[in-house]
This record gives structure tokens, C-alpha cells and sequence, in this order.
């Protein structure tokens, strides 16, 4: 093993740093921060808006379908299985995220309400705006799963952000021209990345919040028996059932 390292310089260098300068090095950090250093994972605060408590519908969020078996189809979307075992419409077949449903629908989108905010400090990857925003449920638009965007694409404008340990959380949905970020951009958790819209594949104004490990797994951000034993939310329980608001 000694033999294989002493084959390379960068290798001696690395045996020859004393550990209690490497100890130092690691608690300095390269971009860590001092509450926990680079080992920390992230975890996220509540990606919306509410400093009232009122805003974000709390009995109902669309969580990700944990079941893990594919969904063909419009019915069989409603077969599914949220982190904690319940079925639609805790969640509905093959959803990849968390939705936050706007109290007051499209009325409270336009009144221009509430913001989508970074849920963990990290760097804009995508931002990406000029989506029509207006799209809603529709019977006749079965061809396209239920939702039309009146004649426009049906595109969400939406954030990706990577965080320091590699993590990616998604923000869909997000109300046209309503981005404030671009990629690139460092970002603090809390800060507004746009306004809360229904761009894309939406039936009404929410937060479509998703996360994705450094290899690209999808991750249910709130632990459960379907899920994984450690939330991803700094406190999974908030008041009325939401994640709490609080930064890592
Ligand atoms: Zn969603």
C-alpha cells in the first residue's frame, strides 16, 4: 500500500501532511461554512414564501410517488404511494417532487403573492423563463394529460441549483418574466429565485419542489418507511404539516 503511494509525488505529499494540519485544513474549509463544515449534507428549508402561514395549502401536498412501479396512463396516476404509506391525493403515479399548492389559486398568482425562494444556499445551474404560465386542467386536452397551456408549449419555467455536496433541487412551475436568477449566479438559502406560477405541466399555481443526489437519484425529501430514515428537511414538520421555514 506505502509502495503504491510512494509511486506518486502527489501521494507522498498527501501521507506526509500531518493529520493535524489536514484536521485544520478541513475545518477552514474550501467554501464550508462554520455551523457544520463540508461534510454536512444539505439540507432544505420550505422553498416558498409564507411569512403568515396562510398562503401554501396544508392538508394537501402532492408528494413524490415512492411505490416505484411505473404509471400508465391517466388512472393509474392516482395509484401511488407517498414516504408515509398514504395513496392519491397525498401524491399521484410516477410525481418526482413535493407540490406546494397556492392558497387562492390563479386570482392569488396574479395578484403576484408569493415568491419561490432557494431552499439551501448553492449555485444557479438553470434558470430558465418566457414559459406562458396560465396552464390549467382541461378535459379536452387529454392527448397532452389533462393540462393545457392554451395553445402555448407546455414548458415550466423553472431553477435548478446545485448545492455544495452536489445535490440538485428543481423549482418548477414559476410565473413568466418572474426570474430573478441566472446560471452561474451563488445563491443564499432564502433567497427569491422568482415568483410562484403554473408554467408547464401544471393544473394550478404551486411549487413543484424536487431533489436529485450528485448521481442523478431522484430523492423523496421527507423521510418515511417508503422513503429513506433521514429527512432532507432542516424540520420536516412544520406548523400545519409543511416543512418548516428554517435555514440549514
Ligand atoms: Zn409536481
Amino acid at each position: 500500500m506505502l509502495a503504491g503511494h510512494a509511486m506518486s509525488p502527489l501521494g507522498l505529499r498527501r501521507l506526509a501532511l500531518p493529520s493535524a494540519l489536514l484536521s485544520l485544513l478541513v475545518a477552514v474549509g474550501c467554501g464550508g461554512d462554520s455551523s457544520g463544515g463540508t461534510a454536512a449534507p444539505t439540507r432544505f428549508r420550505f422553498p416558498g414564501n409564507d411569512p403568515d402561514g396562510t398562503r401554501f395549502v396544508r392538508d394537501v401536498v402532492f408528494h413524490v410517488d415512492d411505490d416505484g412501479k411505473p404509471a400508465d396512463g391517466l388512472i393509474s396516476q392516482i395509484f401511488c404511494t407517498n414516504f408515509e404509506g398514504k395513496g392519491f391525493p397525498q401524491c399521484y403515479g410516477d410525481h418526482d417532487g413535493s407540490d406546494f399548492l397556492l392558497v387562492g389559486g390563479f386570482p392569488a398568482m396574479d395578484a403576484g403573492s408569493t415568491e419561490v425562494l432557494a431552499a439551501a444556499d448553492g449555485v444557479v445551474e438553470v434558470a430558465e423563463d418566457g414559459h406562458y404560465d396560465h396552464c390549467h386542467i382541461s378535459l379536452a386536452a387529454l392527448d397532452s394529460g389533462g393540462i393545457s397551456c392554451d395553445g402555448n408549449p407546455i414548458v415550466p419555467n423553472k431553477v435548478y441549483i446545485r448545492h455544495r455536496d452536489g445535490i440538485v433541487s428543481h423549482y418548477l412551475h414559476l410565473m413568466k418574466d418572474s426570474i430573478v436568477v441566472s446560471e452561474g449566479q451563488k445563491v443564499g438559502c432564502g433567497q427569491k429565485l422568482g415568483m410562484v406560477g403554473s408554467s408547464g405541466r401544471s393544473s394550478t399555481p404551486h411549487v413543484h419542489f424536487e431533489v436529485h443526489a450528485a448521481d442523478e437519484a431522484l430523492i423523496d425529501p421527507f423521510a418515511g418507511p417508503y422513503s429513506q430514515p433521514e429527512s432532507y428537511w432542516v424540520e420536516q414538520v412544520g406548523p400545519f404539516g409543511l416543512p418548516a421555514p428554517t435555514c440549514q
